[in-house]
């Protein structure tokens, strides 16, 4: 197999035949100049969304075509088999270029539900589903919580009831992250009421086209719409739809959200030290002490949070799962981004809420309103705490009275029947 290193030169050479590099990178920019964001989510039209999107794909498809896409990926869908540093290579050699920006749909879809298809689908599905998904042919978003479900998984309502070989879904989703841009919902729904909660749910994708479907943007507070109410009513899907076994959903879910908590734990999105550094040199607070200490623990989290990142990565491909190591590079990502936002705040003052029109100042706003979002989306810290509390310091778990109570009982004892 091509070294890491050679790799990543060829990669080199091949991004500066199709892109110039990138002027607006947070290393080489300075202040005043080109773009600036920090944004953690977009404030853009549908029309804006599906048009971003739509480059992305072709720039991908660029990609699968060099031979430089789907790096990580099985040769059977259409990637290169190699390994995930040459695919992190890549993406550090590609982020100095000006090419189009990835989004929060191209991992859900390729990172989150296509290995879970690929783990948990029968050989049919995944001739089917793998490599549109990983190839980004279409878009798969993840239908998971509800008003009472959240936190909660296992607590969820949507029910999917089977006739003959087909099943009709009814119920509430909420959060959804892109569904008015996916083409595929895939959801987990209670199967049978009977049992354990954790033990009567099933897995199945759902497209959001079939009638009885309905998408309602929800607005966010820093601007934009990017998650959605997704109501279901009478929607019939056949049986290939159902992923994994009957019953099985609750194993599939956590498959989904360990994909999520270990791809988002390398996220960079809404800038941090880089961004902070220049700031500070811009208000002139490169001296204060405070700042100094608060921008050496920027560059630190993140270093470190590469390292424990690239550890678990290491021990993931040793022992084939990713435990929970996801858990604590989710949670540093999360506290680094509330550090981020203080920071900007404190160098900022009222800058950060009144818009005077000045280059890389009010923008910082949008990661001040953004960034709570992931202290909640894909299980909150408090989850994320509890699992390593639980998981890797071995404290004793969480009371779980409910485990060996049926749903329906569950359910009457709610109502306090
Ligand atoms: C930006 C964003 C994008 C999202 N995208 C999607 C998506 O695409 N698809 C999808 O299905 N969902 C999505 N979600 C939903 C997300 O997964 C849930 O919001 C999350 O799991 C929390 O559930 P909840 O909102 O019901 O809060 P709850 O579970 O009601 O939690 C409320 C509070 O109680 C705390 N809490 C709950 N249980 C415990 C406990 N056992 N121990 C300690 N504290 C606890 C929580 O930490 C939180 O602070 C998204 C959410 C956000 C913010």
């Amino acid at each position: 197999m091509e070294s890491v290193a050679e790799f990543r030169e060829r990669a080199r050479q091949w991004l500066e035949s199709q892109a110039s590099y990138r002027t607006a990178d947070t290393t080489t920019q300075r202040w005043g100049e080109g773009e600036f964001s920090v944004t953690v989510f977009h404030d853009v039209s549908d029309a804006e969304e599906i048009e971003h999107v739509g480059k992305y794909k072709a720039w991908h498809h660029t990609k699968v075509a060099a031979g430089f896409g789907a790096i990580a990926i099985d040769p059977a869908w259409g990637g290169l088999g190699l390994t995930k540093a040459h695919d992190a290579a890549f993406k550090e050699v590609e982020a100095q270029f000006d090419v189009p920006r990835d989004h929060e749909i191209i991992s859900v879809t390729s990172k989150l539900i296509a290995p879970t298809i690929e783990e948990f689908g029968d050989e049919a599905q995944r001739e089917m589903w793998c490599r549109r998904f990983f190839q980004l042919d279409e878009f798969c978003c993840q239908l998971f919580s509800e008003p009472g479900a959240g936190s909660d998984l296992a607590g969820l309502s949507c029910r999917a009831v089977r006739d003959g070989d087909e099943w009709v879904i009814d119920g509430q989703k909420v959060w959804t992250s892109t569904a008015r841009i996916s083409q595929y919902g895939f959801a987990i729904c209670r199967t049978d009421v009977d049992v354990a909660k954790h033990a009567g749910m099933t897995a199945f994708l759902i497209p959001l086209d079939a009638p009885g479907v309905e998408v309602r943007p929800i607005q966010q507070m820093s601007g934009g719409a990017s998650f959605n109410e997704v109501f279901m009513s009478g929607v019939r899907i056949s049986d290939e739809m159902r992923v994994g076994e009957v019953g099985m959903g609750w194993k599939v879910a956590l498959t989904v959200l360990g994909h999520e908590r270990s791809s988002s734990g390398g996220s960079s999105r809404g800038g941090g030290y880089d961004e902070l550094v220049m700031l500070a040199r811009h208000v002139g607070r490169t001296d204060d002490p405070q700042i100094r200490q608060d921008l050496a623990r920027s560059y630190t989290m993140r270093r470190v949070r590469e390292w424990v990142r690239a550890g678990a990565a290491a021990r993931a491909k040793a022992t084939g799962s990713s435990g929970p190591g996801g858990s604590i590079t989710k949670l540093m990502w999360t506290i680094e981004m509330a550090h981020t936002s203080a920071v900007a705040s404190r160098l900022l003052g009222a800058s950060l809420t009144a818009d005077t029109g000045e280059w890389g100042t009010f923008a910082w706003n949008e990661h001040v309103l953004g960034a709570p979002g992931y202290r909640i989306a894909g299980g909150s810290d408090e989850i994320q705490r509890n699992i390593v509390g639980e998981r890797v310091l071995g404290l004793p778990g969480e009371p779980r009275v409910d485990r060996d109570v049926s749903f329906a009982e569950l359910a009457r004892q709610q109502r306090g029947g």
